[in-house]
C-alpha cells in the first residue's frame, strides 16, 4: 500500500474492529492520489474471507477473485462520456438489494460521483442512507463541491491528500522519480501518482518548452503561431497556461516564490505579473472558455482560439 495511505487505513481497521464500520464513504482527492486504490483495499478488506491481522489474506477464494477483477460482490459501474445516469445507479442499487453471492457482504465503488446526474444522485440518496443488508459504498470524486449536499452528507468522508514529505520520498525510490521535487508534485496538485505518470510521459520537458517559448513571446522575441503550434501537442498546455496566470496573479500580491506552483519560471511570471489584473483575469477566463468549447464541440477551431487568446496575452494598453 502507498505509504500515504496508511493513516487511512488504520482508521478504517479500526472502525472495522469496532464494529462501527460506516456503509457509505465519500473518498475524495486529486487524480492521482490513491484513493481508487484506497477503495479498493477497503473492499478487500471487507469481502475476504479470512482477513488476518487487519489485512486481506491474498490467496482465499475472494482475494484470488478480487484479484483477477471479477468478485461477483463488488460492483463498479462506469462512467459513459463524463456522466453516470439513472439508469446506471439504479442497476446498481437493484445489484446491492440481493444477498451476497460469495461472503457476507456486497461493496460498490462509484469512480468520478461527480458525474452522476441529478436524477441518478437523487436515486441513490436513499441507498446512502440505509444500504441494504450487508452493502458498502465508496463514493470517488476529485470535485466534492460537484456533488449534491444530500450526496456529501449522508457519507463518512475521507480525505486523500498526501503527505508532501511523504510523498516525495516514496517517488524518489520509483525508477522515474529519482529527481521528483515538490514543484513537480504542486504541478500535479499534490497527487504522488499522477505526479510520477508525469515524469514517466516526460511532461516535465513539455512544460519546460512551453514556458520558455512563452518567455520569449511576452519578451517580443517570438511568434504567436509557432507558440499555437507547440500548444496543439501538448494535451496539458492549457492546464499549464492556467497554473501560470495564477501564480502570475500571486506574484502580483507579493507573494514569495515558495507559494508558487511554477517556481522555475520566476522571470516569466513576472513578465506577467507587470501585466494589469483585469487582464490577467480575462486571460484566465478567456482559457476557460476555451476548454470548455474543446470540450463540448468536436468541431471547434483549437488553433484559432489558442491564436485569439495569445493576441490578448500580447495586447498592452498605449
Ligand atoms: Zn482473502
Amino acid at each position: 500500500m502507498y505509504p500515504w495511505l496508511i493513516p487511512h487505513w488504520q482508521q478504517f481497521l479500526q472502525g472495522a474492529q469496532q464494529g462501527r464500520l460506516a456503509h457509505a464513504w465519500l473518498l475524495c482527492g486529486a487524480s492521482g492520489s490513491g484513493k481508487g486504490e484506497l477503495a479498493r483495499r477497503f473492499a478487500n478488506q471487507v469481502l475476504c474471507q479470512s482477513p488476518n491481522q487487519g489485512s486481506p489474506c491474498g490467496h482465499c477464494h475472494a482475494c484470488t477473485l478480487l484479484a483477477r477483477g471479477h468478485h461477483p460482490d463488488l460492483h463498479q459501474p462506469e462512467v459513459s462520456g463524463r456522466s453516470l445516469g439513472v439508469d446506471t445507479i439504479r442497476a446498481l442499487i437493484g445489484q446491492l438489494s440481493v444477498s451476497p453471492q460469495l461472503g457476507q457482504a456486497k461493496v460498490a465503488i462509484v469512480p468520478q460521483a461527480q458525474c452522476m446526474t441529478e436524477s441518478a444522485a437523487n436515486a441513490l440518496l436513499k441507498t446512502l442512507e440505509e444500504p441494504p443488508g450487508a452493502a458498502y459504498l465508496f463514493l470517488l470524486t476529485d470535485q466534492p463541491n460537484a456533488l449534491l449536499p444530500t450526496i456529501v452528507s449522508r457519507c463518512r468522508r475521507l480525505l486523500v491528500q498526501p503527505d508532501e514529505a511523504c510523498a516525495l520520498s516514496w517517488l524518489k525510490q520509483q525508477p522515474a522519480g529519482q529527481a521528483a521535487t515538490a514543484m513537480h508534485l504542486r504541478l500535479n496538485q499534490g497527487a504522488p501518482l499522477a505526479t510520477l505518470a508525469y515524469l514517466e510521459a516526460g511532461l516535465e520537458t513539455q512544460r519546460q518548452q512551453l514556458c520558455q517559448q512563452l518567455w520569449g513571446l511576452v519578451a517580443r522575441q517570438g511568434r504567436p503561431g509557432e507558440l499555437v503550434k507547440l500548444l496543439e501537442s501538448l494535451p496539458l498546455g492549457l492546464s499549464w497556461l492556467q497554473l501560470l496566470l495564477l501564480d502570475a496573479l500571486k506574484r502580483q500580491q507579493g507573494l514569495a516564490p515558495a507559494a508558487l506552483v511554477m517556481q522555475d519560471c520566476l522571470p516569466l511570471l513576472d513578465g506577467l505579473a507587470a501585466k494589469p489584473t483585469a487582464q490577467l483575469l480575462g486571460l484566465l477566463r478567456g482559457l476557460g472558455r476555451l476548454q470548455e468549447e474543446a470540450r463540448q464541440n468536436p468541431l471547434f477551431n483549437v488553433s484559432l482560439g489558442l491564436l485569439d487568446w495569445l493576441n490578448d496575452l500580447l495586447f498592452e494598453e498605449k
